[in-house]
């Protein structure tokens, strides 16, 4: 009862009464009667008893006698009129004139009673207009409920990050909320009424048409369903080329709603449905996708995404017989650039060559870049060779003018190694393979070109893997040994230095000349072992020469450009130097002048070092790269090697000993050492004397020899 009582909504409120009268004795008489209707009654001998009540309350009801003593029952009922119009009259009277009756319900009286009347006659008015008042309050408070909920449900509607409509049968819109406002541009007046399809891009109209037809017919439900809705923009400026901009994707779940029919079918009604904006999510998305399968620096498909269209483009070509091409390409020399300028001038580079690059491509062509400065090109048609020479040709010839970056004009070459399908290789990893086969092919011929695949490299190729190989057992099984050729100072003849230069005792080869080896030792990062070998090594023949009390010379080195880059290089060099005790004094290092140029500012940084800690520093085969002076000055530099090359056109070209004279004349500047490589013949030593060289190395004087055979030369060396 409790329960029900309080979940009763009209569960009746106190009603107030103001009783006027100027018999006290009715008064109370009548108060005592209606107690137990009403439950709030105050009274009042007059008018202005009643009008001070009325000041300080609200009443329900009133009931109020014709004729008072300062006022009548009417004048009361005009002022409620205006001030407590809630406030509902009763007027009794003695007056039996049928007019006042008529009179007080035409000003608006409830009821009229005529004294004296039954008390229960009075009792069932009261009972009535209570019961009446109660109504209304409970209707009242119903509607409130209903436009509170009301409201609730629109401002849940509205705030819906969701557009949520429905559709006639014939699929015109009758709701939308607020969202579409937000999401479309659209207001929901401007939509309703009209085809749902004015939303849908021209395009995918037969398509969603389709679909909701078809999903229409069945009673299912549509969920999570993604298509595209044109913002009203869209239908501005639907010429716009980026009308995709314009569109919004939304994942849709709509329902039909049908009606049962007396005859057991259904009557479809229409539509509700609910569509969310995902566009931020599949931009997120497609983000995503993007970053995984492109390169961050350039936009270009990356690694992954080359080897999908690789796959897809030959599964195409094998289909219909056709042929195609990729090609490896490497730019030159990018390392110097990045070393010298720095990586943020190195990534602008690599962005404008992208650039570049795209332009000579056709469409269809993918270009990639699968690393560092490495591309990879996908032409996936082609008709001929010439097709493919005349794009190669068009790159080449598009990375010709200099590139500009932030004021630096930077020159770039690209080798390209060129792989075709099906001929070089019917998979993907062997036609990569084999471009980059032919890339390293072009960069051995003098960079900045381009070379077809061909299997004779393929087999120089697998030459170079099993010298690798030997060569790691070599350095195990110690067949490496060191050679020396003496260097002579021209004046006194007597013998100034010994150069090392490596020696292989190959099981089947035999003796393999430096020449055969050191480049692949230099790729495949031999070449620090093998260094750190040969250096070990002349120590400890030094130190045998000076137990022997031999004098003992200045012990040159041959140092390669893949050892400098090497950031423990000094420390690594001075360990061996110091562990061997040898003194650093007694041992020069040869460096190339390529060396050098691959990163300048390393390089000189690394041979103060050395030079600091007493080592001398000697440029060989010097006149052959492009050594400024400038870089000569900032260099801490003993000694020149002249190049064999220039010794043996003395008597050949003029240029010869002008240039050989011109190398000697700048080193006396410098007061640096000019030692002449390659002196074959008595004639040559005679000349490079008059044209100022100091020292020299040569056939003339000795072959490279063995340990044993040096030790011979030293010893022949000492007076007596
Ligand atoms: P390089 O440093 O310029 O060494 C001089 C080369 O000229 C040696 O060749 C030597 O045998 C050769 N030669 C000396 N006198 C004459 C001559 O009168 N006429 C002619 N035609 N040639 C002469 P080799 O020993 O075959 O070495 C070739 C190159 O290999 C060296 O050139 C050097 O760059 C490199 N090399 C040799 N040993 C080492 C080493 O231990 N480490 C490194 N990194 N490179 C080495
Ligand atoms: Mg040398
Ligand atoms: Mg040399």
């Amino acid at each position: 009862m409790q329960a029900f009582s309080q979940a009763h909504p009209s569960q009746p409120a106190r009603v107030s009464l103001l009783i006027v009268d100027d018999e006290p004795r009715y008064l109370d008489s009548t108060r005592l009667l209606l107690t137990p209707v009403v439950d709030g009654i105050d009274t009042a001998l007059d008018g202005a008893q009643a009008y001070a009540r009325l000041e300080q309350r609200l009443y329900d009801l009133a009931l109020l006698d014709l004729h008072l003593p300062d006022t009548t029952g009417h004048d009361i009922m005009a002022w409620l009129r205006i001030h407590q119009p809630q406030c509902r009259v009763i007027i009794t009277s003695g007056d039996d004139h049928i007019e006042a009756a008529i009179q007080s319900l035409r000003l608006g009286a409830y009821d009229y009673l005529r004294k004296p009347y039954e008390p229960e006659e009075l009792i069932q008015t009261l009972r009535n207009v209570v019961g009446r008042i109660h109504l209304e309050r409970d209707n009242r408070r119903l509607q409130q409920q209903i436009e509170h909920s009301e409201e609730w449900y629109r401002l849940l509607v509205n705030n819906s990050p969701d557009i949520i409509y429905t559709l006639d049968a014939r699929g015109s819109f009758t709701f939308l909320n607020e969202s579409v406002r937000r999401t479309l541009g659209y207001s929901p007046e401007e939509l309703i009424g009209q085809d749902y399809l004015v939303l849908v891009p021209p395009g995918e109209i037969d398509h969603v048409r389709h679909r909701f037809n078809d999903r229409r017919t069945g009673n299912r439900a549509t969920r999570n369903y993604e298509m595209r809705l044109r913002r009203k923009d869209d239908l501005l400026t639907k010429l716009s080329p980026h009308a995709i901009d314009n569109q919004v994707i939304v994942e849709l779940s709509a329902m039909g709603m049908y009606r049962a029919q007396p005859d057991g079918d259904e009557e479809f009604l229409g539509t509700y449905g609910v569509a969310r904006d995902v566009s931020e999510r599949k931009q997120a998305e497609a983000t995503i996708t993007f970053q995984a399968y492109h390169d961050q620096l350039t936009s270009l498909p990356n690694r992954t995404l080359f080897h999908d269209r690789l796959g897809q483009a030959m599964v195409q070509a094998k289909r219909h017989a056709q042929n195609m091409a990729i090609m490896f390409l490497d730019l030159d020399r990018f390392k110097v650039v990045n070393d010298t300028l720095g990586h943020p001038i190195g990534d602008s580079l690599l962005q404008a060559v992208a650039q570049r690059l795209k332009a000579c491509l056709r469409e269809g062509d993918t270009l990639s870049r699968i690393g560092g400065d490495e591309f990879m090109l996908l032409l996936p048609l082609i008709h001929s060779r010439e097709n493919v020479i005349f794009i190669a040709e068009k790159i080449l010839s598009a990375l010709k003018t200099p590139f500009n970056i932030e004021g630096h004009e930077i020159f770039i070459g690209v080798s390209i190694g060129i792989a075709l399908y099906p001929e070089d290789g019917d998979n993907r990893e062997t036609l990569i393979k084999h471009a980059d086969i032919a890339m390293y092919h072009a960069k051995d011929h003098g960079r900045n070109n381009f070379k077809f695949f061909t299997h004779a490299l393929n087999k120089a190729l697998s030459g170079r893997l099993s010298v690798e190989n030997d060569m790691r057992r070599a350095l195990q099984e110690g067949q490496f040994q060191v050679y020396y050729q003496p260097q002579v100072d021209i004046e006194s003849r007597r013998i100034r230095g010994m150069e090392a230069l490596i020696r292989w005792q190959h099981p089947r080869r035999g003796l393999v000349l430096p020449d055969d080896f050191i480049s692949i030792a230099e790729d495949c990062g031999l070449i620090n072992p093998i260094s750190d070998w040969v250096l070990g090594s002349i120590c400890r023949q030094a130190n045998l020469w000076a137990a022997s009390r031999l004098p003992i010379p200045t012990l040159a080195v041959n140092v390669s450009p893949r050892q400098i880059e090497h950031p423990h290089f000094v420390d690594r060099f001075m360990e061996i130097l110091l562990g061997g005790c040898a003194r650093s004094d007694a041992i020069e290092v040869e460096i190339t002048e390529s060396a050098l140029m691959r990163d300048v500012d390393g390089a000189i940084g690394k041979l103060r070092k050395l030079a600091d800690q007493g080592v001398n520093i000697s440029i060989d085969d010097f006149g052959t790269g492009y050594s400024s002076l400038s870089y000569l000055k900032k260099l801490p530099i003993h000694t020149l090697k002249i190049d064999r090359s220039f010794v043996q056109d003395l008597f050949r070209h003029q240029s010869g000993a002008t240039i050989v004279a011109g190398i000697a004349a700048m080193a006396k500047g410098l007061k640096l050492h000019v030692v002449a490589e390659g002196v074959e013949t008595e004639e040559q030593l005679n000349y490079l004397r008059e044209l100022g060289c100091d020292a020299y190395q040569g056939f003339y004087f000795s072959h490279p020899v063995d340990a044993g055979k040096a030790t011979e030369i030293l010893s022949a060396q000492l007076p007596g």
